[in-house]
C-alpha cells in the first residue's frame, strides 16, 4: 500500500537505527507522546532495536486513558436514564468506572450505541425527538473538529434532545506539565503526528525554547519512529534545541485551519483532570458560553460523582514518563485488560496494555 508497506519495511528501519547508532554516544530520555505511537514501537520491538543508551518514555497520548474516572461515572449515571440514547465510539464501552462499564449498563436495559461519528448521533436526535440523545465527546485535538461540528449542525437544526459530554484534552499544556515538573526525566519529545495533521506546529517552539528540549513530530509507522528519534538524537547530541518535522508527508506547521477554526468557535480552553495525573491548567476544552445548552453535564445532574482510583495503580507516573509499565508488581497478576485496574491498562492504546498485549509482562 502506497505511504505505509515502505513506513514497515524491515531494511529501510534498519538503515535509519545504524545511523541512530553511529550518531549516540551518551544516554538520553526521549518521549513519544501519542499512545498509538507507543503500541508501534512495542509491537514492532524498536525500543529493543535501540541503543542502549535511548530510553523511551511513554507519554499520556492515550485519550481513553486520560479520561477521568468521573467523567465515566457520570456517562454511566447518564446511560442508565431511561429517557437517554447513550452514544459513544466502541472503545469506551468496556471502560470501566468505579464500578461498571457502558457495556453493563447496555446489559441491563440502557439504550447505550455505538457510533462511528457525532454526526451519526445528531441523526439519532432528529430520528427521536421523545429521546434525549448524548454524545461521549471525548478525546485530543483530533476529535474535537468533528465533535465541535456535531453540535454546531445539531444548532443549526433546532435539536434540543441532542448534547454532548466533553472531556476534550489539548497536548501541548501536557508537555509544560511534564517538562516543568521537578522530578522530569524527558530530553527530548517525538510529538504526535495526527495532532499536529489538525493543530499544525507553531505552539512547539516556544515550548522546546522554554525548557531545552528538542521535539521532532512523528508519525505511527515503524519507519516513521525510527526516522522521528534519528532527529531528536542529532539534535540532542548537537545541543541544538529546534522543532523538526518527521512527518511531512501529512503536517505542516500551520495545520488544518478550518479545523482550528471550527474548535475556536464551538470551544473554550479550561483547566482539565487527567487521569492518573491530576488536573493540568488550560490542558482541555469546554463548550462555550453560546453552546453550553448542549452540554450534558449541565443538562443532567450528576455534578455530585466523586469516584477513587485503585491505590495499587501508578498510571499517572507511567503518564508522566517517570516509571514504565513493568514497574507495576500488579501488571498481568490483578490487573489484565480483562480486568483493568487503572488507565493505562483500560485502553487499547494504553502503555501497561502494550506491554501485556505484546508480550512484554513475564509469565509467573
Ligand atoms: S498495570 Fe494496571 S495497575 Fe499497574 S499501572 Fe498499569 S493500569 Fe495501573
Amino acid at each position: 500500500m502506497k505511504h505505509l508497506s515502505e513506513y514497515r519495511d524491515a531494511g529501510l528501519v534498519e538503515g535509519v537505527l545504524k545511523e541512530i547508532r553511529r550518531t549516540v554516544t551518551r544516554p538520553w530520555t526521549i518521549m513519544e507522546i501519542c499512545g498509538g505511537q507507543t503500541h508501534s514501537i512495542v509491537r514492532s520491538g524498536l525500543d529493543q532495536l535501540l541503543p542502549e543508551e535511548i530510553e523511551l518514555v511513554h507519554g499520556p497520548g492515550c485519550p481513553v486513558c486520560v479520561t477521568p474516572i468521573e467523567l465515566i461515572d457520570k456517562a454511566l449515571a447518564i446511560a442508565s436514564r431511561p429517557e437517554v440514547i447513550f452514544t459513544s465510539y466502541g472503545d469506551m464501552l468496556r471502560v470501566p468506572g468505579s464500578g461498571r462499564d457502558l457495556f453493563s449498563v447496555r446489559a441491563a436495559g440502557g439504550d447505550v450505541r455505538v457510533v462511528y461519528s457525532p454526526l451519526d448521533a445528531v441523526k439519532l436526535a432528529a430520528a427521536n425527538p421523545e429521546k434525549q440523545v448524548v454524545f461521549f465527546a471525548i478525546g485530543f485535538e483530533t476529535t474535537a473538529p468533528p465533535n465541535a461540528m456535531s453540535v454546531v449542525q445539531a444548532n443549526a437544526l433546532g435539536l434540543r434532545n441532542y448534547s454532548v459530554l466533553v472531556s476534550h484534552v489539548r497536548v501541548p499544556p501536557a508537555m509544560h506539565a511534564i517538562l516543568g515538573s521537578p522530578h522530569n526525566r524527558v530530553q527530548g519529545f517525538l510529538a504526535a503526528g495526527h495532532v499536529c495533521a489538525v493543530m499544525g506546529y507553531w505552539e512547539y517552539p516556544s515550548i522546546a525554547e522554554k525548557y531545552g528540549v528538542p521535539i521532532v513530530v512523528t508519525g505511527f509507522e515503524p519507519l516513521d519512529i525510527a526516522q522521528g528519534i534519528l532527529q531528536v538524537v542529532r539534535m540532542l547530541e548537537g545541543g541544538e534545541v529546534a522543532v523538526g518535522n518527521a512527518y511531512a508527508r501529512v503536517v505542516t506547521e500551520a495545520g488544518n485551519k478550518p479545523a482550528q477554526e471550527l474548535i475556536g468557535r464551538v470551544f473554550e480552553n479550561c483547566d482539565r483532570k487527567w487521569r492518573g495525573i491530576g488536573v493540568i491548567p488550560d490542558s482541555g476544552w469546554k463548550l462555550r458560553p453560546e453552546f453550553a445548552e448542549f452540554d450534558a453535564e449541565g443538562r443532567f445532574d450528576v455534578a455530585a460523582i466523586t469516584p477513587q482510583e485503585s491505590p495499587l495503580c501508578i498510571a499517572g507516573e507511567i503518564l508522566q514518563g517517570l516509571k514504565k509499565p513493568l514497574d507495576c508488581p500488579a501488571i498481568g497478576v490483578q490487573c489484565t485488560p480483562e480486568h483493568p485496574l487503572g488507565a493505562t491498562m483500560v485502553s487499547a492504546e494504553g502503555a501497561c496494555a502494550a506491554y501485556y498485549r505484546y508480550g512484554r509482562v513475564p509469565l509467573e
